[in-house]
């Protein structure tokens, strides 16, 4: 195999996986290193060993990869990828509206994060970096903001649209973390609250239905903020009405999110089905931070599945003028 294919399959199985964002940075490192080198020069182990951002194990994986042999270190990886057999609603998917790039916490440049989703075969992906408040993710000033917006048309092809977007947050009292000037040139917006998670029951409630019930807001991102799983341990979902905050989405025409994350399953399998009950469209998003983890979506897809949410109310199921015909929608 070519040795920088090997390189970068490493690079997003590691992702998927969610490993150290610096191991599969240095993988990702590495393929940049070598793109464009002739084969003559790839073969000439001593000048590689010392090319910049190879290291030791770069440089195993490279040389495995040019004696025609699958590295074993990629071996490895893909043996613990398992397999998730895609359901018809996998198949169904057109595309993601919750990811990030390295202009608040992801780990590549927006360009990455686009062919990756081309070469999963989405035709749309909504480009979600943080808001301001949210500085430990380095969240986007107005300023970066509006300077990300004069980057994001030449992402767009006949095949392709990266749509504009802000994985906004939601205040304490349900107002959101940027202007609404603002919002309003978005394509997307995701509303998502990262604080204050353990708020009483009816303060929460009034928050999320705050947020649910804002002119701009299209998805409602992953409601109830709990950790099941992974490094940053677990957390118990927040408290709150469902059936109220469901319903504010609903006469909204705003989408739950099924956060796709393994760590977060979120909603929880009987939240979904309160707002299945309450009528809701839904939105299976990736909530991607690398490259890698754009798949990540066979597991929400997978959930909702099994959980009987029809694909008609996935809005991420839908083609892309359906869903413009969605966020264009009569707000109130
Ligand atoms: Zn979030
Ligand atoms: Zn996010």
């Amino acid at each position: 195999m070519e040795p920088i294919d090997a390189l970068t399959e490493i690079a997003e199985l590691l992702e998927r996986e969610r490993s150290s964002r610096y191991k599969s940075a240095a993988f990702r490192k590495a393929a940049a290193a070598i793109e464009g080198l002739s084969p003559a020069e790839l073969v000439d182990a001593a000048a590689l060993r010392r090319r910049p951002g190879i290291g030791d194990r770069t440089f195993a994986v490279i040389s495995e990869a040019l004696d025609g042999r699958v590295p074993a270190y990629l071996a490895d990886l893909r043996e613990r990828r398992g397999v998730v057999v895609p359901g018809h609603l996998r198949a169904a998917l057109r595309g993601d509206l919750h990811c990030h790039s390295d202009w608040s916490d992801g780990l590549t440049p927006i360009g990455e994060m686009v062919d990756a989703a081309r070469a999963l075969g989405h035709e749309y992906l909504a480009l979600t970096d943080h808001s301001p408040r949210l500085r430990v993710a380095r969240g986007l000033s107005p300023e970066r903001l509006r300077a990300q917006l004069d980057e994001i048309p030449a992402f767009t092809d006949e095949g392709f649209t990266l749509l504009s977007g802000i994985e906004v947050d939601i205040l304490d009292d349900g107002e959101l973390d940027q202007d609404d000037d603002l919002l309003e040139r978005l394509d997307i917006v995701v509303a998502s609250a990262h604080s204050k998670l353990r708020m009483p029951r009816a303060a929460m409630t009034r928050r999320l239905v705050a947020a649910a019930s804002h002119p701009r807001v299209d998805v409602l991102g992953h409601v109830t903020g709990r950790l099941v799983e992974g490094a940053r341990g677990t957390r118990p979902p927040s408290e709150f009405d469902a059936a109220a905050v469901f319903a504010a989405c609903a006469s909204h025409g705003v989408a739950v999110e099924i956060n796709s994350r393994p760590e977060r399953q979120d909603p929880p399998d009987e939240l979904v089905a309160v707002a299945l009950e309450a009528g809701c469209l839904f939105s299976i998003d990736s909530d991607a931070h690398a490259p890698g983890q754009l798949s990540l979506i066979d597991y929400g897809a997978e959930r909702a599945e099994r959980l009987g949410v029809p694909p008609e109310r996935i809005v991420t199921a839908w083609s892309l003028e359906a869903l413009r015909e969605w966020t264009g929608r009569e707000r109130t």
